[in-house]
């Protein structure tokens, strides 16, 4: 279909500086875990979002010295020749396909571990990180030969960057790295020319800009990203006050050639990476929406907001919000977002869903991977494209058993590879257990994982989709006449309370019975009786704390129990753990870390602390020694026990294939696979990816096993920088 003429606002070239993007898509600075260390996931990874249209595609932060480490999570450096080789190649791929590049650089003073580097960050005031309380992690506060020093470290490393092929550096004051620092009276108790007034508190940000514009501003375009309103009250930086007193001081000086601005602090930047769960497409606006009124039409300003919808992006951009779209996530979804626009091929954007399991993976230190786009990430690793897929060489017909996530990514790929395709589920919808999750309090926009899918499986003609079915049985699956056959059964709320804790029943606990309830059974209509409802969350992530949101907003009065030390803990992974705590207070819902259950009886649930037994190691009675065992119990009124435990494989239909091997040839079967949750309960990004995995492998010699994918590390006996013995480069005070 034609583009419809009103997405062409976001087609138009836009100058930045003395560079032009090509047209008004960013890819924003965003955390990935590839860093400067693997070169080639980066590289791959940023260059398929320039294939895939956006204008400008950006690092994530980037190290400007080893007094900026924050080891073991993984930023881009440029501290060496070593970096400037590896992000090269990133450049080289952004500009093969006609995009821009940036670097976000980034010093990082009081919130630097330095867990590799051992060096001392130097900062403002020489003050405790309240980003890492429990570490230990201080700033040297910096006088003013080394305030001219980290400056100069920022020089350099814009020449560094200019020569791996930059073409944007962007100065990082969002995230409260130091220009921030400096800026915010929090953490600023200076008393000399960089503390005090707004206008002391900015001259670090502006001099450091000021000197990029020396260094490299007559060829590269120097830009900032900036957070308006660190969004914790009068200490910090507020828009309406100071946020955007400083871009008017700092617009004045005419050292900032676009502003891409934001919310949200280093603390909690989940309100910059907001989740869909607490926040909606252009959250931002109100915030940021006044920055172009100060910046005027010669400097573009670009505003993030997790937009999929081309019609919410042109209305940001007709409104005079913003010149440019941003976006991480989005891109992250789908790297060819932009293209899809393009040709007007709206219906086949995948949109991101705002889970931040992506920010997840960063958090946890790892490698970036996405829930909606499988191939993220594994673009290098793996040689995977997004939107392109290997025709089979052996076209065959699959049966594929279970249209949750799983089996309907698996089908989607065999269906786009070639393959003829039968999905059959005895559900109605599409969807599995995700249709459950998608009515959750919060969680509507989970539903485009259905929706994506349901759209390209209807526009394959070699893809059939049967619902309704009736459960197929190991004897339907082997006289069906499919030559291969995938099992995507899922897996069901155990009924129990099986949990990670005892990994055993709790007494007296059975989801067949009236008052225990399990979230199947919640979300498909069975009545939850009386008022005092405990929810028993093992799970730790979106599941506990939605059925106690809408228990209580049914008016029962809910406590949440868990074993782990915070509720919904793995919330702390996808930035959402503050403001889950927020809604539990400001709904009345309250909750018992580090407890689990022992046994239940209506109206009384006995639960034991994790720690009840002693420090200690004793001799408990000749030869016998061990730790002084208590069995104090807490109990807890409570009508209904509603069970997030764990969930449990639907395995049976698989097992029972595996059995009757001897049977396959004879129904000319040649071979069974299963993937997603029926193999092991994972988080949604796991059961894609698994989907996805087997289909793109499917025609390898053994596709049940992955095959082996490039680990990018130091190989032994080959050359690296820096070598010992070098000298370290000097940072002069100019
Ligand atoms: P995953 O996350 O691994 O995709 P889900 O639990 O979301 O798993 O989806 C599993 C789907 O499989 C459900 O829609 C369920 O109705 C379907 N299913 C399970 N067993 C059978 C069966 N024997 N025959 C047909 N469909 C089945
Ligand atoms: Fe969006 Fe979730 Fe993918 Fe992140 S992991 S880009 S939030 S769909």
């Amino acid at each position: 279909m034609a583009r419809d003429p009103k997405y062409d606002i976001l087609l138009e070239p836009v100058r930045v500086g003395p560079k032009a993007s090509r047209n008004r898509f960013w890819q924003t600075s965003h955390c990935t875990g590839y860093g400067a260390e693997r070169p080639g996931t980066q590289a791959r990874f940023r260059g398929m979002k320039a294939e895939g249209g956006w204008g400008v595609v950006c690092t994530e932060f980037c190290s400007i010295h080893p007094e900026s480490d924050e080891y073991p999570w993984h930023s881009a450096r440029l501290w060496d020749e070593g970096d400037i080789i590896n992000l090269r190649y990133m450049c080289d791929e952004v500009h093969r396909h006609k995009s821009l590049a940036g670097v976000q650089l980034w010093y990082n003073g009081m919130h630097s571990p330095c867990l590799e580097s051992r060096e001392v960050p130097r900062g403002p005031s020489g003050l405790p990180s309240n980003v890492f309380p429990e570490r230990g992690v201080y700033d040297a506060a910096a006088d003013e030969d080394d305030i001219r020093a980290i400056i100069n470290m920022y020089a350099l490393a814009a020449r560094r960057a200019e020569q791996a092929g930059f073409d944007i550096v962007e100065v990082t004051g969002s995230d409260s790295t130091l220009p921030m620092q400096f800026l915010e009276r929090r953490y600023n108790r200076r008393t000399d020319r960089y503390g005090g007034s707004l206008e002391n508190r900015a001259r670090f940000y502006i001099e450091v800009m000021a000197a990029l514009k020396r260094a490299v501003g007559d060829r590269l375009a120097v830009t900032t990203r900036f957070e308006t309103d660190t969004i914790n009250g009068e200490f910090r930086v507020q828009h309406h006050d100071e946020g955007l007193q400083f871009v008017e001081l700092m617009h004045q000086e005419g050292v900032c050639d676009l502003w891409a601005v934001k919310i949200g602090d280093y603390e909690e930047w989940g309100e910059d990476a907001g989740s869909s769960r607490f926040r909606k497409t252009n959250w931002m606006r109100p915030f940021v929406a006044h920055v172009k009124g100060i910046v005027g039409a010669a400097v573009p300003v670009v505003s993030n907001g997790r937009f999929t919808s081309p019609d919410d992006m042109v209305a940001a951009l007709r409104s005079g919000q913003c010149d440019i779209i941003g976006a991480a996530r989005p891109s992250i979804a789908d790297p060819f977002l932009p293209t899809k626009i393009a040709e007007g091929r709206l219906e086949d954007i995948r949109e991101c869903i705002g889970c931040n399991l992506c920010v997840s993976r960063m958090q946890q230190q790892a490698l970036l991977s996405c829930t909606q786009n499988p191939t993220s990430g594994e673009e290098y690793r793996r040689g995977w494209h997004p939107e392109r897929f290997d025709r089979t060489a052996s076209p065959c017909s699959v049966l594929v058993v279970g249209a949750g996530p799983a089996g309907m990514e698996c089908a989607m790929v065999l269906g786009k590879r070639g393959y003829t395709v039968h999905l059959r589920d005895c559900a109605n919808e599409l969807g599995g257990h995700w249709r459950d999750v998608a009515r959750y309090p919060r969680c509507s926009e989970y539903a485009r994982v259905i929706s994506y899918r349901e759209a390209q499986l209807s526009k394959l003609r070699n893809v059939e989709v049967h619902l309704g079915i009736t459960p197929m049985t190991a004897d339907d699956v082997l006289q069906y006449g499919a030559d291969k056959v995938v099992i995507a059964t899922g897996a069901h709320w155990s009924t129990v309370g099986l949990g990670p804790e005892v990994h055993r029943a709790i007494e007296g606990v059975d989801a067949s019975h009236a008052n225990v309830l399990t979230p199947e059974q919640i979300m498909r209509g069975k009545e939850v009786p009386g008022e005092r409802v405990v929810v028993l969350d093992g799970d730790g992530f979106f599941t506990g704390i939605a059925m106690a949101e809408l228990l209580a907003d049914r008016g029962k009065r809910v406590q949440l129990v868990t074993n782990m030390n915070d509720v919904a803990e793995f919330s702390k992974y996808t930035m959402e753990l503050a403001n889950n705590k927020r809604m539990l207070h400001e709904k009345g819902i309250r909750y018992l870390t580090n407890h689990w259950a022992r046994a239940f009886e209506p109206g009384r649930l006995a639960l034991f602390y994790l720690y009840r037994d002693s420090p200690g190691l004793y001799e408990l009675e000749p030869g016998r020694w061990g730790r002084r065992s208590s069995d104090a119990l807490v109990h807890l009124d409570c009508d209904v026990l509603v069970l997030v435990t764990s969930r449990v494989p639907n395995g049976e239909l698989y097992a029972q294939l595996r059995s009757r091997r001897a049977e396959w040839a004879k129904h000319a079967v040649r071979a069974v696979y299963r993937i997603g949750d029926c193999h092991a309960p994972r988080q949604i990004l796991n059961a894609i990816f698994d989907g996805h995995r087997l289909a793109r492998e499917f025609d390898s010699p053994d596709p049940e096993h992955p095959l082996p994918f490039i680990r990018e590390r130091q190989v032994w006996g080959h050359e690296t920088f820096p070598k010992l013995g070098d000298a370290r480069p000097r940072v002069e005070v100019t």
